[in-house]
């Protein structure tokens, strides 16, 4: 062992430590779901991202296992050396279906996703204008790209801020820039507001920008069947890259990018992590088809999700907490000040509720919060418990 790197390894761990910032994950010793087993304890889980309940559906589970008999338990390499099962096609085309676009890639999560599309379609000729709150893997993405992006030079908007983005616009035409991408999370992670995708897609055209939306967390939730914003706004063939997850609301692992033959074509010939990383287990591929059939024909996985978000929401707010701007499943319920939103994770977690505090600098100094994501898992009974628990917390904390 290098003794170098050792102590540089615990000093920053140390620094993490001090900060309150250190993760531990916790063990889930069951399936996920609306209640489960979780450090020897049993408690209502409200921070995981299986919307529909598809994680542990019966359905899905019997599709993969069908899929091990069938195929086996590995891909056995890149798509494009090895060959690419037939499996693996289906669902592609499975998908390019249901977000009514001509052809989507899948890759093995939606951060890859990010990390292999985005800087595959850019030059050095390009720019890249970014909301404020896109997700780190949107981040990482726009970082690998050879194009212009920084907020320091200016291409970085307030969130949400339609005025700001046609600013940036205006900047990037004086500029003459080749390409012009504009890139918004969906649906935002940390707040669970809704990107203006309308008005985005409209200033796109006005200024002869091209648009990418990062659906991870709209997928499964918004739009007919789940599709997504594009669907949830109408806004089908004029959103020029749209990204999903298969790892949140469909329940398995993976990532696509949907869009135009052309792109598909290119990201195949260009996108990296597609190029250098092996394919998907054929039982994933398998388990997302199963998962699609139960999102494109039982509406009640989805309209239980929208059923307890509702009733979530409307009981926090009626007891005196502050959701933000939340309009999705995703709930942040606001404390502010970074350790009393800890200290509120481990009250609840006392009273058998599992929902983590989200502090700086995943969000702004002094906006820290719990974040809770109610789904289609949680009965009626799990809401209560967890809203009983969260006003016995507060009482105690104030
Ligand atoms: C979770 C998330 C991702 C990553 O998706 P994975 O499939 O989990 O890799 C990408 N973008 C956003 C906005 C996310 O919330």
């Amino acid at each position: 062992m290098n003794a170098g790197l050792q102590t540089w390894l615990s000093d920053q761990l140390q620094s993490l430590r001090d900060q309150n910032l250190y993760k531990v994950p916790k063990i889930l010793e069951s399936p996920a779901g609306g209640r489960v087993q979780m450090n020897g304890k049993e408690v209502v889980n409200l921070s995981s991202n299986n919307y529909l309940g598809l994680a542990n559906h019966p359905k899905v589970r019997a599709a993969a296992l069908a899929a091990i008999e069938k195929w086996g338990v590995g891909a056995g390499a890149v798509r494009w050396i090895g060959g690419t099962m037939a499996v693996h096609d289906e669902l592609e085309q499975r998908l390019a279906k249901f977000k009514h676009t001509e052809a989507v890639l899948v890759f093995t999560g939606g951060f890859t996703a990010n990390s292999g599309c985005i800087p595959a379609v850019l030059t050095k000729q390009d720019v890249v204008i970014s909301d404020e709150l896109n997700h780190a893997s949107i981040i990482d993405g726009v970082r690998l790209a050879p194009a212009a992006y920084k907020k320091s030079e200016g291409w970085v908007y307030a969130h949400k801020d339609m005025d700001a983005l046609e600013t940036c616009l205006k900047a990037a035409n004086e500029k003459g820039f080749a390409k012009k991408m504009i890139i918004t999370d969906g649906v935002f992670s940390m707040d669970g507001d809704i990107a203006p995708l309308p008005e985005i897609v409209a200033l796109a055209e006005q200024y002869d920008a091209f648009v990418m939306v990062d659906d991870a967390h709209a997928s499964g939730v918004l739009g007919q069947n789940g599709a997504g914003t594009a669907s949830h706004f109408g806004l089908y063939g004029r959103v020029d890259i749209q990204l999903g997850t298969l790892s949140k609301a469909l329940g398995v692992i993976g990532g696509y990018i949907a869009g135009s033959s052309l792109l598909k074509d290119w990201l195949i010939n260009r996108g990296r992590p597609y190029l250098f990383s092996t394919a998907h287990p054929p039982m994933v591929a398998a388990a997302l088809i199963a998962a699609l059939d139960v999102m494109e024909t039982d509406p009640e996985p989805m309209a239980r999700l929208w059923a307890n978000t509702r009733w979530w929401k409307k009981a926090l707010q009626e007891n005196g907490f502050d959701t933000m701007g939340s309009e999705t499943p995703i709930t942040p319920v606001y404390v502010g000040e970074e350790r009393a939103a800890q200290a509120m994770e481990k009250a609840l977690w006392d009273e058998g509720v599992y929902a983590l505090a989200i502090v700086y600098p995943t969000v702004g100094l002094g906006k820290a919060r719990i974040r809770t994501m109610p789904s289609a898992a949680h009965t009626q009974e799990d809401l209560e418990f967890a809203l009983e628990a969260f006003k016995r917390v507060r009482d105690r904390m104030a």
